[in-house]
């Protein structure tokens, strides 16, 4: 067995290629064109279930499992999550706009950021958002005015920082308290917003909400989380007399990039984290409140794949061999961004030795362009060649963007052994769509 293959649905077919959900890449990537984003429906599908059975089983059916949109939001991803029963977390109009256009119930979003403006504010409350995860007092205030102009109460959730450092890369770790997200517990921010929050006519207080960062393994993390969170509850609700509703943990679950990466049990972790707030609610002598999870990566990571076509090769003695491939930071731009790992595979010669060593680089004009580094592949690896980057499905298509002119990538959705576009290609024309 490869071990490479870290996930589920990879494997290799008779004819050495790389199967993804039992498909044949290769002639996806001659189908479609590359470069190409692959999405796993039914994997993702699975992944919604998993969540749902394990926060139903070991919360009750009062928890939620918010898919954090941002993580890959296009039309058909808010209509499977539409199917799934699952609730959404959006981050801007866009991503409403999207959920909306997907007949996406609105009632069942909440709505996140950091800035809102008036006009945010406006359009999720005049399209009926379930709820405001409210990270400041402007906007807290901004949003009791809006709901009283409207002559109706919004129901929002405090977006709070319990202090929490899941030591993990720094520009995904947002729970610790200098952090430009949420009310901190530590200085009384929290509780302030809270007081404000409960006084307020056309506030209606769900609960708290709390993220403490990504790609976390380790369920003492949310252990820890849950443990500053109920505490913090509890102390509201002795000084206040308001038991929450709801208690949101955010998301973070990681997921494998590459095999040395540890592969979670979702649901194992979701009934450890239970089992402790089971025993601390007792403890503090207070209700569970609803408790919901916030997934993003851990839904969509691993059903993705991006398919390229390998181009010029280039070798410096005494230095390295480069890959040069038919997209790059433009559809990922992680390894730029935060030195991301990845798994990096020859798609049409998964059986041949991988003897030599490659940087796998794009195409822009930024020698920061790099997919990965020392990456081994065929020593014959030549233009024309497809090469697969593994688990692209989180913050790939959704952060792509358009330096050097380059069109974004079609995804194409993998289901009960079928594909179709679920977003096209873009053209050299849709780039100028809106130059005047
Ligand atoms: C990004 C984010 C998530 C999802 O994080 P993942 O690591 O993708 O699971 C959830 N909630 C909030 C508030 C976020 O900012």
């Amino acid at each position: 067995m490869d071990r490479d293959l870290i996930c589920e649905n990879l494997s290799v077919g008779e004819n050495g290629h790389l199967l993804f959900a039992g498909q044949d890449t290769v002639e996806l990537a001659a189908r479609y064109g590359t470069p190409l984003y692959l999405m796993d429906e039914d994997l993702i599908r699975k992944r919604c279930r998993t969540y749902l059975a394990a926060v139903h089983q070991v919360f009750g059916s009062t928890s939620k499992v918010y898919y954090a949109s941002k993580a890959a939001a296009f039309r058909q991803m808010y209509r499977i999550m539409n199917d799934e029963n699952m609730y959404v977390d959006v981050v801007s109009p866009g991503e409403i706009y999207t959920a909306l256009a997907a007949g996406f119930p609105l009632e069942r979003a909440c709505f996140h950021s950091n800035n809102k403006t008036d006009e945010d504010i406006i359009y999720a409350m005049d399209n009926n958002i379930g709820c405001f995860v409210v990270d400041n007092l402007e906007e807290l205030y901004a949003v009791d005015r809006h709901a009283a102009e409207r002559g109706r109460k919004q129901p929002v959730m405090l977006r709070i920082t319990p202090g929490i450092d899941p030591h993990t890369y720094e520009a995904i770790a947002t729970g610790k308290v200098d952090s430009k997200f949420g009310f901190a517990i530590e200085t009384g921010q929290g509780e302030e917003a809270a007081r404000i929050a409960l006084s307020l006519p056309k506030i209606i207080l769900q609960g708290f909400h709390s993220h403490v960062g990504s790609q976390v393994f380790d369920s003492d993390v949310f252990i820890r989380t849950a443990d500053v969170m109920l505490t913090f509850v509890a102390h509201i609700y002795r000084t206040y007399g308001y038991m929450a509703r709801e208690l949101d943990l955010g998301g973070g679950y990681g997921v494998r990039y590459i095999a040395s990466d540890p592969e979670l049990d979702i649901a194992a972790s979701i009934s450890e984290v239970g089992e402790f707030m089971h025993g601390k609610v007792v403890t503090l002598g207070i209700p569970m409140p609803a408790v919901s999870f916030e997934p993003g990566r851990s839904i969509v990571a691993d059903a993705g794949m991006t398919l390229y076509t390998a181009g010029s090769i280039k070798s410096i003695p005494g230095y390295r061999n480069y890959v040069s491939v038919d997209g790059g930071m433009t559809d990922n731009i992680r390894f730029a961004l935060y030195g991301a790992d990845y798994t990096v595979l020859p798609a049409d010669n998964m059986r041949a030795p991988r003897d030599m060593r490659f940087s796998v680089v794009g195409r822009c004009c930024e020698s920061g362009d790099i997919i990965q580094e020392n990456i081994p592949l065929p020593a014959a690896t030549h233009r024309g060649n497809i090469i697969a980057c593994l688990t692209t499905g989180a913050y790939h298509y959704s952060m792509a963007s358009h330096y050097n002119r380059i069109p974004n990538p079609a995804v194409v959705m993998l289901r009960e052994g079928t594909s179709y576009v679920a977003v096209r290609r873009e053209t050299n024309a849709d780039l100028c769509r809106l130059d005047v």
